[in-house]
């Protein structure tokens, strides 16, 4: 079988390779749940005022018993279990715990981003389900393991639903993340790269979600300064929600670039501005476009290993090859003013 965590093939009985096994669940052998989603959505309801994780999207907290059984807990929860949602507000919703583990999957295995440890797990009758290892508990200096503290940027940039209304998180703009980030992070130019390539593995993937809540900042247990927290929250939302928004809010504050004047959508002149306006060098650009060209047929592949439907993966597919060739790339043999463009230069 596929491991349940990087899509490798294992041999075994057990469901996650040895790597896996260590990076999520810490060297603890796994067994499917010993409860069925049924149950998941009764302990939820009866619990939901208490618990502790934010979103609306179905979700509970996870830990270890006494006898590494994995169990839902209202308290000091080390993971988070999110099945398919008991929703009618989005289509095909079979596929997003495997959409939301194959898409975190691509952004730590190919886009090499600091992501959130995940994979895919069992209910008691086998159906499969979301799991993800909170980052926000860290063990200390006396190895007790401690909650860090941790502020997502609606908060950072101050968007609140008092001032802002109930779309408080879809306000804003990824400039102001990226000059959050300068202000916050005292690495703050890796931060900002690497903030930069999440946009893009968001644009591309097709998550019309990356809202404000979906960036935090914390601070390390033992340490003073503040970095980005791993990637989270990924899914080509487009699958399950009909003429998705192709980004959750706006690249720039105020600026528009001539190509997005002309064409409506962001393509490679909005993403080569947006680069070096947030202060990328432009030879780190350069290569971050030349890895994405070249790691297409990865994504492709995963996609294939991954336990998405036929269909599902057919979708994700030619999703990411639309956004990639024909948006993000789309001004490269098209359009006047691709002269000054460093990157249609080196990419043509
Ligand atoms: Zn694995």
């Amino acid at each position: 079988m596929r491991c349940y965590g990087c899509l490798k093939e294992i041999r075994g009985k057990s469901q996650y390779c040895s790597k896996c096994k260590k990076n999520i669940f810490n060297n603890i052998d796994v067994k499917p749940l010993t409860f069925n989603k049924e149950e998941f959505y009764t302990f939820k309801s009866e619990n939901t005022q208490r618990m502790s994780i934010s979103g609306v999207q179905d979700k509970i907290s996870l830990k270890f018993s006494d006898a590494n059984i994995l169990e839902p807990t209202e308290v000091q929860g080390h993971y988070i279990l999110k099945p398919v949602p008991n929703t009618n507000s989005a289509q095909k919703i079979e596929d997003i715990p495997m959409n939301e583990h194959v898409s975190m999957q691509i952004s730590k295995q190919i886009f090499k981003l600091d992501t959130a440890e995940n994979g895919l797990i069992e209910f008691s009758d086998g159906e499969l389900a979301y799991i993800t290892k909170r980052f926000d508990y860290q063990k200390n200096r006396a190895h007790t393991v401690a909650k860090v503290e941790q502020e997502d940027f609606a908060s950072i940039l101050n968007y609140t639903s008092e001032i802002n209304g109930r779309s408080y998180k879809y306000e804003g703009s990824y400039e102001a993340i990226a000059k959050g980030i300068k202000k916050y992070v005292a690495a703050y130019a890796p931060a900002l790269e690497e903030f930069y390539k999440r946009l893009l593995l968001n644009y591309l993937i097709g998550n019309g979600d990356a809202h404000l809540k979906n960036f935090s900042l914390m601070r390390p247990l033992d340490r003073d300064d503040y970095i980005l927290t791993p990637n989270y929250d990924l899914l080509y939302t487009g699958y399950h929600i009909e003429n998705d928004s192709l980004t959750a809010i706006d690249l720039f504050d105020e600026y528009e670039t001539e190509a997005f004047g002309a064409q409506g959508q962001y393509t490679l002149q909005d993403f080569e501005e947006f680069g070096l306006m947030i202060g990328i060098p432009e030879k780190r650009l350069i290569k971050i476009f030349k890895e994405i060209l070249q790691n297409e047929p990865k994504v492709y592949e995963m996609v294939s290993n991954s336990y998405l439907s036929d269909a599902a993966k057919e979708a994700y597919v030619s999703n990411y090859e639309k956004k990639l060739h024909k948006y993000l790339l789309y001004f490269i043999d098209s359009f006047a003013f691709k002269d000054r463009s460093v990157l249609v230069k080196v990419l043509l």
